[in-house]
């Protein structure tokens, strides 16, 4: 017995596609379109560039419905990385999950930073504590190439997401442990430069509850009542490991530049400094 749907199957083009999931999307994406590309890119197999080479493609029932699987996991509030298992960072893809919070463009930002301190083949001692899914230890890892580089995180499956992207991009110079920030490591450690995107957000911040986060470890986003919780704790654990002349950067929220300035003026740190964001906010405190 054939069970015959083709004369009743609508095919549609990329575009047409594209643009209907984009409609749809922007109920729950503020990068509906972004999203869009992204999704159908992974179904096809293909490159968002091979999508705008072929808007007129038409698409066979079976690349449509599991567009529309996707899609639906997208309207119903799933992060985009979440449903690709990955997410670009720098130059680099890294796979995420659950265990990790999503690599955002801003935290970008604090790897110019520390690019722009790191001299060219220096073979630095650098960590990055609470690496989540690693991406600030990889992105470095990746440009310098001899520097050695250290990755914490306390939970332990965020820790294997972050191995495993080093190992998936053979970056041999990262090093794993396990740690609360800075406790677990050896008193005498030291380091040139230590770099972290903490959790910043304030405990009863209404946008836990919103969006994309929703599905990200509350831990890696919500520190506190003031959201300076793991700051706090960076700032005080942190001089007793970084060499006379290294460097600390902290990521932190678009109105905590004057705290966080402080903070490391009282734990005695010099050249202290604010660096703003894409989107034109205070977001990296360097010293
Ligand atoms: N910037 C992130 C957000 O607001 C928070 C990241 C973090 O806590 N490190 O979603």
């Amino acid at each position: 017995e054939r069970v015959s749907f083709e004369p009743f199957f609508m095919s549609l083009t990329v575009s047409q596609l594209l643009d209907d999931a984009h409609r749809r999307l922007q109920a729950v994406s503020d990068s509906a379109r972004l999203d869009s590309e992204l999704l159908l890119a992974r179904v096809l197999q293909r490159s968002r560039t091979w999508l705008h080479t072929w808007p007129e493609k038409p698409m066979t029932p079976a690349q449509q419905q599991a567009f529309a699987t996707l899609l639906q996991r997208r309207l119903q509030g799933e992060p985009v990385a979440h449903i690709l298992g990955e997410q670009d960072f720098w130059s680099l893809s890294l796979q995420i999950s659950a265990a990790t919070l999503i690599p955002r463009p801003d935290t970008e930002r604090l790897v110019e930073l520390a690019l722009e301190r790191i001299p060219p083949q220096a073979n630095w001692s650098i960590a990055d504590l609470g690496t989540g899914s690693g991406a600030i230890a990889l992105a470095l890892a990746s440009e310098c190439p001899a520097a050695q580089v250290l990755a914490t995180d306390r939970d332990a499956a965020a820790l294997a997401v972050a191995q495993h992207n080093a190992e998936r991009l053979g970056l041999t110079n990262v090093r794993f442990v396990l740690a609360d920030w800075l406790a677990a490591l050896a008193p005498d450690s030291r380091f040139d430069l230590i770099a972290s995107n903490p959790p910043y957000v304030c405990e009863a911040d209404p946008h836990l509850a919103q969006g994309d986060v929703r599905f990200e470890p509350h831990h890696a986003l919500a520190a506190g009542a003031d959201g300076l919780a793991a700051i706090r704790t960076l700032v005080t654990q942190a001089p007793g490991h970084i060499r006379p002349g290294g460097w600390l950067l902290l990521e932190h929220g678009y109105d905590q530049g004057e705290a966080v300035r402080h903070l490391l003026h009282d734990a005695g740190f010099t050249e202290v400094a604010d660096f703003i964001d894409y989107g034109g906010n205070p977001r990296v405190a360097v010293g």
